[in-house]
């Protein structure tokens, strides 16, 4: 019989009838199952409470013999290779309820997973429970109110499109696949940053499932302090379930894409950057990579975006193109999205990558020679060492206006080292960034949240909240007194 005869019986009637029935008994029948407590002790959940779990649940509960086990616990860095306990993968708010409920009852080592673009691999945990809202993808733009309600396992270029359909944009990050949830909960830097602020700045609420399975809504006027926390304070106060952002106006057509220059004029173009971007316009937004060149050899590129006037976008990038005598120019006129999808990598990465990344007030001559004299003694085939700018809106706002603390940073250094897989550049790749970062370092004050790795002290996490670190471990600690949100850039309840 064809499935579509069989539709067309009356049997896929029964087919649903019994689908509760398979899904509580069938191929992953429950079966008692060890999990990490939180406090690292091994526990072991009965099959009755698995069984409890997965029928309370919307959404798939996932375990070690789950056919999909393989992909579901798949994060986008594949060096991350976790192996959780339990997955569960939420449909709705009401299952995210139900998994920190569950989590909570039964103290449990739990992580919470978005997009899966961790770079510290913080959203799995081996032997733990995840909690995996990236089923839950929808945004929902109000074209007059200039708003949009986003489930918070959207990703960015999801939310971008959507609003583009409308002329409207808010700051996201610069890759399509990276999530909503972990980038705008760390703070959120994109090439709108320096018009807009940081996605941080552009959300006027959140819906969230706290530590004791409670659902709150947070903004200026219901739960203010969870508001100002979670705008900067990572994933310590809750699963956030839905995000409200503010849109702004953009034109269709703005202007940028990358420009090329040879690695020899390094000094003299970080000075001229540096120099260009203390007086650009809120509306330009400049990132240099110094890095190897898919040709072999190494080069300067510059990924620009102008989202003002476009008659003025000439004129305003013209001392970009003296900065050097450039090999490749791909500036022009490009929408929004066509810019945006310009560093997209298609699916999951194949690559090992190693990340350090810290915030700096300006680009010293001292830093340009520290970074440039590293660069030429690197032997590496794979590297990149890179300035994001800052300023313009961060900056206005204060450091203590919400809990993203280092508003008056200009640039966001990132060294790079990622390697073929398999394959085995992780020894030489991390040493790599790691000798750069020792290099940096001393110029670098705090961290962002989002680029932080796994080994990061917690003097470099509370690097990231600053004087705010006080205020964030109270809430914390009402919020979260037992630290069952501990897989992140973690404020200790204490
Ligand atoms: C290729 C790439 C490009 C990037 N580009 C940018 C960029 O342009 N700008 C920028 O600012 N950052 C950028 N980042 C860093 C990025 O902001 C962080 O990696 C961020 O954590 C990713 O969010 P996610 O939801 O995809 O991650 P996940 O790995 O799913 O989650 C990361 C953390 O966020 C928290 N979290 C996730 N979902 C929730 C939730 N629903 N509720 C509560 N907490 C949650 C958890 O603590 C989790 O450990 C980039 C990262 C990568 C890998």
């Amino acid at each position: 019989m064809r499935r579509r005869d069989f539709c067309a019986t009356g049997l896929a009637t029964l087919g649903a009838s019994v689908f509760p029935y398979r899904r509580v008994f069938g191929a992953d029948a429950a079966s008692s199952v060890p999990i990490l407590g939180i406090d690292g002790r091994q526990l072991t959940l009965s099959a009755s409470d698995i069984q409890d779990l997965r029928a309370g649940l919307r959404g798939e509960l996932i375990t070690a013999t789950s056919p999909n086990y393989d992909s579901a616990r798949r994060l986008w860095f594949p060096t991350f290779d976790r192996h959780p306990a339990l997955i569960v993968r939420c449909a709705g708010a009401g299952d995210v309820r139900r998994a920190v409920s569950f989590a909570t009852a039964h103290k449990l080592l739990t992580a919470v997973r978005g997009g899966g673009h961790s770079i510290s691999g913080q959203s799995s945990v081996d032997n733990g429970l995840v909690i995996d809202v990236s089923p839950m993808r929808m945004v929902d733009v109000d074209p007059v109110a200039r708003r949009a309600r986003v489930a918070s396992g959207t990703l960015l270029g999801q939310l971008d499109m959507e609003a583009a359909e409308f002329g409207l944009a808010t700051t996201a990050g610069t890759v399509a696949d990276t999530g909503v949830a972990g980038l705008t909960l760390g703070g959120g830097i994109g090439r709108l940053a320096r018009k807009f602020g940081l996605t941080c700045d552009n959300v006027l609420g959140f819906e969230l499932v706290t530590a004791d399975g409670n659902w709150r809504r947070a903004n200026a006027t219901e739960n203010p302090d969870l508001f100002w926390a979670l705008r900067g304070g990572g994933g310590n106060f809750g699963v956030v379930t839905s995000f409200e952002y503010q849109l702004h106006e953009l034109a269709p057509v703005i202007y940028g894409g990358t420009i090329t220059f040879p690695f020899e004029g390094a000094r003299a173009l970080l000075r001229g950057y540096a120099q260009i971007m203390a007086t650009a316009p809120d509306e330009l937004d400049v990132d240099v990579d110094l890095q190897s060149a898919r040709k072999g050899g190494r080069e300067i590129a510059l990924t620009v975006c102008y989202c003002g006037p476009l008659a003025d976008a000439e004129r305003v990038v013209a001392p970009l193109r003296k900065l050097g005598k450039p090999t490749e120019d791909k500036l022009g006129p490009a929408s929004y999205l066509t810019l945006q999808g310009s560093a997209n990598m298609p699916g999951l990465s194949d690559a090992g990558a190693y990340i350090k990344g810290g915030l700096v007030p300006s680009i010293t001559p001292a830093l340009i020679d520290a970074v440039v004299d590293y660069l030429e003694h690197t032997t590496l085939d794979t590297f990149d060492l890179g300035f994001e700018s800052l300023g313009g809106a961060i900056k206005r706002v204060a450091p203590t206006a919400t809990a993203y603390w280092n508003r008056g940073a200009t640039f966001n250094l990132l060294a790079l080292g990622y390697w073929k897989l398999p394959g085995d550049g992780a020894e030489r790749n991390t040493e790599w960034v790691k000798g750069a970062w020792k290099v940096i370092e001393p110029f670098s004050q705090g961290h962002y949240v989002n680029i932080m790795t796994s080994d990061a002290t917690e003097n470099r996490a509370h690097s990231a909240y600053g004087d705010n670190v006080t205020r964030l471990t109270a809430i914390k600690k009402r919020y979260d007194p037992d630290n069952l949100f501990r897989m992140n850039a973690n404020i200790k309840p204490v």
